[in-house]
């Protein structure tokens, strides 16, 4: 997948005094949080930060939130301003990092910069490195997700915005055609999104043509369902691999001591 790395242009430039300002009164609150000097709030704010997306590499929120110790040094490797520390009243994590696509994606930059400024490992680098080297399409920031009913192209308006701000289109975002039966000469073109691909990078949202975009990031947690390990996919052989973690589960009634055919042979009343 490296191959399709974003050939983006960067322009760094020396963190301006309004962003020092910023992330000084970001960090700021956040040691007064730890302080106790609004610790309800805090914990006001650390309740509501399921939808909040992180940087690249970042470990799992509830770690996460244990391990950052709110420095600000990812916001200010960032390039783009594509981060920022959470400030009071963004009802978010006091002094953590985070982004809105909508206003400022992640450029997936290739030498991935924010991440191993991180004196910690909340954002932990083995997670976004193949064979050795940084890897910004294996990271996980999120996935996105498409609203069918708002997104134009459902419609059968012709729109492939977010197909083409894809730096990983033709893996995280495919097209696809599908007869327009009310017109019958035309065709919709739907944008689908593979999560196996898509790192929740944000810049399809950002280029989204709707007012409120149709296609957006969310967490994967909150963006996935998962199916368990009662279903499995006979036919993937990697699938088939999760069945050697299955937790077995059993339910003890009166009948489940008997074998399935005792038990059926018995039930002649119910039938
Ligand atoms: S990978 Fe994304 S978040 Fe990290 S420095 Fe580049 S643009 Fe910023
Ligand atoms: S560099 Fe690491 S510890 Fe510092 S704010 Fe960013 S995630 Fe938190
Ligand atoms: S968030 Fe959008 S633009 Fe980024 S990889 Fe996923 S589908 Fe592509």
């Amino acid at each position: 997948m490296s191959e399709n790395r974003p050939n983006i242009k960067k322009k760094r430039q020396p963190v301006s005094d309004r962003r020092k300002f910023i992330l000084n009164m970001a960090r700021g609150a956040g040691l007064a949080a730890m302080g106790g000097f609004i610790w309800s709030a805090y914990i006001d704010e650390v309740t509501a930060s399921t939808l909040l997306l992180r940087p690249p590499g970042a470990i799992k929120e509830e770690d996460f939130l244990k391990t950052c110790i709110k420095c600000g040094l990812c916001v200010i490797a960032c390039p783009y301003d594509t981060l920022m520390l959470a400030k009071p009243g963004d009802n978010k994590p006091l002094g953590t990092p985070y982004f809105i696509p909508r206003d400022i994606p992640c450029y997936m930059c290739p030498d991935i910069p924010c991440v191993p400024v991180c004196p910690t490992g909340a954002l932990d680098e083995a997670s976004v490195t193949t064979d050795g080297v940084l890897d910004i399409n294996i990271a996980e920031m999120g996935l996105a997700v498409v609203d069918a009913d708002s997104c134009i192209a459902f419609w059968g308006i012709q729109c492939d915005a977010c197909y083409r701000a894809c730096p990983i289109l033709g893996e995280a975002i495919t097209i696809e055609y599908e007869k327009n039966e009310r017109t019958g000469k035309h065709a919709f073109m739907k944008p689908v999104v593979h999560s196996e691909a898509c790192t929740g990078c944000g810049l399809c949202e950002r280029a989204c043509v709707t007012e409120k975009p149709a296609i957006f990031v969310l967490p994967r947690e909150t963006a996935m369902g998962r199916a368990g390990d009662y279903y499995i996919k006979g036919w993937d052989k990697d699938d088939e691999k999760r069945l050697e973690d299955a937790s077995e589960i059993k339910t003890t009634t009166e009948i489940s001591n008997q074998s399935a055919m005792d038990s059926l042979n018995d039930a002649g009343d119910l039938y």
